[in-house]
């Protein structure tokens, strides 16, 4: 037998992390990272912020789980909280980003159904997104490596191009049920979606009463300097998919939605065995009592213009790896010259922690909670790094 006893289908790099302090990861030897990856736009507090960690704990100790056939105080009050700072009425809670989705998928569908309209049940997706991997949300993507030895894929997605709003409007027909968008790509490469766009998707949907999904996912609880990534455009969505910095660390996902385009999700239609248990409410309450203030905000929006002015600067010292710097707050991605993941490699093996991602961009995803000292250490480890890597000849 050669199988690895994990499932061999990540190419798992030599890191292999056992502590994290603040931002800093420690792996089995005691090697010690500056983690500017945070789990991939997960760990929005650093790891084992004691706010965070001790919410855990004295609700683990209190009640771990219960099924969702009985009451929930616990996911009444964290609904509630987080439909009175969006645009929701209305959350189901789940285990992850995918599920978010597909909850969001579901909603969509559903609301047409409900109106008498079954026959509008494709969603308009865009190119390059990144939904998940179940089925539904891998379908959604024209990404061929996330696709590949999976068919049949489930119909009911028409993939056009990302942030060409006359692209979108032509692809709408009478099957149409609404778009599914990131309003800022991550796996894609950081990409912002245009004002104009993300506008001009809302108003299709206002005139043809179509839903606007807005995927969240890895954009939104602060990560842009907005608690959701929508506010920049001024646009609210119908259904939102929401997960990773949601609960710190601990896993969990939430799709929202208005009270209109969840008007199909009736008794029985959808569920969950674990999704917004007491111990995942607990974790998320305390991510959303540290980050959904404003003083929080200005700290994320304030880090994220210095670490993106020092990343501007540091370009002409190294324009033959760099080119330009995009994201927003701290959801920042250079876009590279060469071979982004080769260098995220480099970087790693010299104890600093970023993802590469589509389109030959470094993602840049530090815990919200870094300070001035943190980008100092980055951008100079960054520039060293910079100054002694070797372009690899193939690249
Ligand atoms: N949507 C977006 C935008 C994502 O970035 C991701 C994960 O990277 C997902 C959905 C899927 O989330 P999960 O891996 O928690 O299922």
């Amino acid at each position: 037998m050669t199988i690895t006893p994990l499932m061999p289908v990540y190419p798992r790099s030599p890191v292999r992390p056992v502590k994290g302090e603040g931002v800093y990861l420690y792996g089995e030897k005691g090697e010690k990272y500056l983690d500017f990856a945070s789990g991939i736009a997960v760990n929005l507090l650093g790891h084992g912020h004691p706010h965070l960690t001790k919410a855990i704990q004295d609700q683990a100790a209190t009640l771990m789980h219960v099924s969702n056939m009985y009451g929930s105080p616990q996911g009444e009050a964290f609904a509630r909280r987080l439909c009175d700072h969006t645009f929701a009425d209305t959350v189901f809670f789940t285990n992850s980003g995918a599920e978010a989705v597909e909850c969001a998928i579901k909603t969509a569908r559903r609301y047409h159904h409900a109106k008498g309209n079954p026959q509008k049940h494709t969603l308009i997706t865009f190119t390059n997104a990144f939904h998940g991997r179940t089925m539904a949300t891998i379908s959604a993507t024209n990404q061929e490596k996330l696709r590949d030895g999976f068919a049949p894929l489930l119909p009911g997605f028409t993939v056009v191009e990302f942030d060409n709003l006359e692209a979108a409007r032509a692809a709408v027909d009478e099957h149409t049920a609404g778009f599914l968008v990131e309003p800022v790509q991550g796996e894609g490469g950081i990409r912002p979606a245009s004002q104009a766009f993300i506008k001009g998707l809302r108003e299709i949907c206002d005139e043809n009463d179509l839903m606007l999904v807005f995927d969240e996912v890895q954009c939104g609880v602060a990560r842009t300097g907005k608690l959701y990534a929508y506010e920049h455009y001024g646009v609210e969505p119908d259904i939102m998919a929401s997960a990773k910095g949601i609960g710190g660390g601990f896993p969990m996902g939430a799709c929202l939605a208005t009270e209109k385009a969840a008007g199909g999700m009736v008794f029985g239609t959808h569920g969950s065995t674990y999704g917004g248990n007491p111990l995942a409410m607990a974790a998320g309450q305390a991510v959303f009592d540290v980050v959904a203030n404003e003083e929080f905000l200005a700290h994320v929006n304030s880090m994220g213009e210095r670490l993106r002015g020092a990343l501007e600067q540091m370009i002409p010292n190294h324009d033959h790896l760099f080119e330009s710097v995009r994201g927003l707050g701290l959801m920042l991605g250079l876009k590279m010259k060469t071979d982004s993941r080769a260098f995220v490699t480099y970087l790693r093996d010299h104890g600093l922690l970023t993802v590469a991602a589509g389109d030959n961009v470094m993602r840049i995803l530090p815990p919200l909670v870094i300070e001035e000292q943190h980008i100092t250490e980055f951008v100079e480890k960054l520039s060293a790094a910079a100054r002694q890597y070797e372009v690899p000849k193939a690249a």
